[in-house]
């Protein structure tokens, strides 16, 4: 018998795990802001053309690259942020599959500019569909842009699933609101087609949740602080009569990072219950610090899953933690159980 297995072509691979990686535009926005995050930014510009169907520009203050660097950037599990197996357990960056920018050059156009602080001349990449178009010195200040354009011109399937524009827009908005809300001391800036959708200034998360959601989110806004051995938590809660039909004032980080918990939103549900009417959702934006040592986050590409070591414990206190916080504020049950 012949042997047949062969290994695949590295812009094959690079496509494949593109696919699990970059869903749509907003998979890419998500990225892209989580690497100015990690690059240490402290000003970070989204701009975006069609929905992103065009453009998905991120310009960020942060560290840069070396030229070299810039280059292996788009190699595949290419990352600056972990060495060892053992630093998967001690996270303190967004990313460190070194995976993305491998994924998203595989299926789009892709501008890099960077330039780190020590050196005149910053970097300039083009490369389209994993293949390098382009490198060459250039002039540009401190940080990096980069512009992903064409998303899915490769691939005809994924790129004709695209949803309206209406709706890949609020999958950005929501990409953008999970990393700018816990982000509140970095400043971000949001255009859509040339018009500005978000400015946010430096501030606190109280600030931020009201400058994401408008005015009126202030007063609906009770705190939840709360310290144990294994778990600080600190954000708010809405108040239960601002509960509402939808989840979009639904938000859960641990350790920064914005993740979904069916698990975790059960313990919440449970703090409020008695005090929101049943098909009503009570707003929040509730960061958890853990030992990094006691969580997983690389159970699932996009990272938007965690494995708990102790997820009864984190309920516990979550529930209990958010009960006090909405007693100490004399939120009586708005609910007449007799009718
Ligand atoms: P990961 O973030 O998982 O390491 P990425 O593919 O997103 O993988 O990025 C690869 C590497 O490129 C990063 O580890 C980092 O060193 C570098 N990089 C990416 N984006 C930026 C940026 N905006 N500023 C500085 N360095 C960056
Ligand atoms: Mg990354």
């Amino acid at each position: 018998m012949a042997d047949i297995i062969q290994l695949l072509p590295d812009h094959v691979a690079n496509q494949i795990a593109a696919g699990e990686v970059v869903q749509r535009p907003a998979s890419v926005v998500k990225e892209l802001l989580e690497n100015a995050i990690d690059a240490g930014a402290s000003q970070i510009k989204l701009i975006i053309k069609d929905a992103g169907k065009t453009l998905i520009q991120v310009i960020d203050d942060g560290k840069g690259m070396s030229a070299t660097d810039a280059r292996l950037s788009f190699e595949r599990h290419a990352t600056s942020k972990i060495r060892t197996a053992e630093d998967l357990f001690s996270l303190h960056t967004k990313g460190f599959r070194g995976e993305a920018l491998a994924s998203i050059a595989a299926i789009a156009h892709v501008e890099l500019k960077t330039k780190q602080e020590q050196d005149e001349l910053g970097t300039q990449i083009t490369i389209e569909g994993s293949e390098l178009v382009s490198q060459e010195p250039t002039v540009t200040p401190k940080g990096t842009t980069i512009a992903v354009k064409n998303l899915f011109f490769n691939i005809p399937a994924r790129r004709n699933f695209l949803k309206s524009n209406t709706v890949e827009l609020r999958h950005i908005i929501d990409e953008f609101h999970r990393v700018a809300l816990v982000h509140h001391s970095l400043a971000f800036i949001m255009y859509h087609n040339g018009s500005e959708l978000f400015n946010l200034p430096t501030s606190n998360f109280r600030q931020r949740i009201v400058n994401v959601f408008g005015g009126k989110t202030n007063e609906k806004l009770v705190p939840v602080n709360e310290a144990t051995e294994v778990l600080k938590i600190s954000g708010f809660v809405g108040k239960p009569e601002f509960a509402k039909k939808s989840k979009t004032e639904q938000f859960f980080f641990v350790n920064d990072r914005f993740i979904k918990s069916a698990y975790l939103n059960h313990a919440i549900n449970s703090a409020f219950e008695g005090l929101v009417k049943d098909g009503s959702h009570p707003s929040y934006f509730l960061n958890l610090q853990v030992d990094p040592k006691s969580i997983d986050i690389n159970i699932h590409p996009t990272k938007t899953e965690i494995k708990f070591d102790d997820e009864h414990t984190l309920y516990a206190i979550l529930r209990s933690s958010v009960k006090h916080s909405l007693g100490q504020f004399n939120i009586a049950p708005v609910l007449d159980f007799e009718s």
